[in-house]
């Protein structure tokens, strides 16, 4: 199976503390890199962390707040000086187009790529978007503006190798790329052999869940049964659930009890609300109603499936 993993670049809620930066991640599928939210600072972190920015020609927002937009015309800008050429698609909930245009309408005399944006206005389960390698979805998350979570879902579908078969017919390592791509195979002058023979069931399709930011939303359940990993916001402990709900935020056992039941294999958590320097308290939290949870950090990557 090819990489399927998320970096996180930031963790913080919107007040910078304790060296978090607001939200921003990386998530590889299969070498290719989604950028997914762009808080302040995203840049450095992709330095930090040795991404290479022309790599990412997507760029998923969830929503209009500083925390999760604010990096994002710094590194248009930063494109612009490297000369990128190639188009950068821009999703997120209607007002993104207009709000990073007249942002550069002041500074910028012209691009020399170009900015393609998806405006999202439908936010329970559209296709925002899809190639070979991955389909996105929207997730409806209930926030104080308009806010979009995504799911990814791994396309690239690689049937398994039924290596008992292949060894007793004799064939060769130089075929097996082909038989994994679904291909029957021409051996030896001989007949076809049917990639039914050769394969086994197909590997499950890998899943991700980006859900931040959003009050504790029964509504998403249904969207992520049986998700790989969940990164769900945790801004809050569940002494403050009742801010959190003023706030349009969630608990870390709010977070816990969406991760189980919509029966998630794993919850990562994040967007921590600057009152709280020691994370200690979210993992027990968590962990009194899901085992299976990683506090995220920036720097961290997180295998997905
Ligand atoms: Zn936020
Ligand atoms: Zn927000």
């Amino acid at each position: 199976m090819g990489v399927f993993e998320v970096l996180l670049l930031g963790c913080g809620a919107a007040l910078p503390a304790f060296n978090r930066f607001p939200s921003a991640q990386i998530l590889n599928i299969n070498e290719e890199l989604f950028l997914i939210d762009c808080g302040e600072g995203t840049q450095f972190q992709l330095s930090k962390f040795n991404v290479r920015r022309s790599r990412i020609h997507h760029v998923f927002i969830s929503h209009l707040h500083g925390d999760h937009v604010f990096g994002l015309p710094g590194l248009i800008t930063s494109y612009n000086l490297m000369d990128r050429k190639d188009p950068l698609h821009i999703y997120g909930p209607s007002g993104i187009d207009d709000l990073i245009t007249h942002i550069l309408s002041f500074s910028s005399s012209g691009l020399n790529f170009e900015l393609i944006f998806h405006p999202i206005s439908d936010y329970k389960g559209a296709t925002v978007m899809e190639n070979i390698n991955v389909k996105v979805q929207s997730l409806p998350l209930d926030h104080k503006i308009p806010t979009s979570g995504y799911l990814f879902t791994e396309k690239v579908n690689r049937k398994k190798l039924n290596l008992k078969r292949i060894q007793e017919l004799g064939i060769p390592k130089e075929y097996w790329k082909k038989i994994e791509d679904g291909e029957d195979i021409l051996f030896k002058n001989a007949e076809r052999i049917s990639n039914e023979e050769l394969t086994l069931d197909s590997n499950p399709h890998r899943t991700y869940a980006y859900c931040s930011d959003t009050r504790f939303n029964t509504e998403l359940i249904p969207y992520l049964t049986n998700v790989d990993l969940l990164y769900h916001e945790t801004t809050y402990l569940d002494a403050l659930k009742l801010k959190a709900s003023e706030n349009g935020h969630s608990t870390a056992l709010q977070a816990a009890t969406i991760a189980s039941r919509s029966k998630a294999k794993m919850l990562l958590t994040g967007h921590y609300s600057s009152r709280y320097e020691f994370l200690d308290a979210f993992e027990n939290e968590c962990k009194s109603v899901f085992e299976n949870v990683v506090i995220g950090r920036e720097g961290m990557s997180v295998k997905v499936g």
